[in-house]
């Protein structure tokens, strides 16, 4: 498995990497409420909606990432705001959705950073059609730019 680390900085625009070891240490794994989990899933419903009416993505098998897990990071957290984890087979995947094997995201995008919930899970479904090189590449960030679609 092969991660893509990611944080934005509120109101900074700055994007870092952070390296996976980070995340781990002795912080607590989290499941998060039936309500936590309802609202992360129908926000990233809604951000594939708009990704579908925007037209910029016609090409792209956006409904391939109907069945990826979204689930929370562990916590306390840091400033990382999401992650997309990569499946082992990615760089043979045929679709953004066999490509991810899960984005995980912050539970504070719920309470304190909730303006920057759509805009992460946007940013974090461009790492899964874009792939792992790409990283925050040039072509990354052009379409970052598109949102708010
Ligand atoms: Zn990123």
């Amino acid at each position: 498995m092969t991660t893509r680390a990611c944080s934005q900085i509120a109101g900074l625009n700055q994007v870092i990497i952070v390296r996976r070891s980070l995340e781990r240490g002795n912080r607590e794994r989290v499941i998060g409420t039936f309500l936590e989990r309802l609202e992360v899933l129908k926000a990233a419903e809604d951000v594939l909606l708009r990704m579908e009416k925007s037209g910029y993505f016609d090409d792209v098998d956006l409904e391939s990432f109907r069945t990826t897990i979204v689930g929370f990071l562990r916590e306390p957290a840091t400033n990382l705001l999401g992650l997309c984890s990569y499946s082992r087979t990615h760089r043979n995947a045929k679709s953004p959705g066999e490509r991810t094997w899960r984005i995980l995201l912050n539970r504070n995008l719920l309470y304190t950073e909730r303006h920057e919930l759509h805009a992460t899970i946007y940013h974090e479904f461009l790492h899964g059609i874009l792939g792992y090189d790409e990283g925050h590449g040039e072509r990354f960030n052009r379409f970052e730019s598109l949102w708010p679609l």
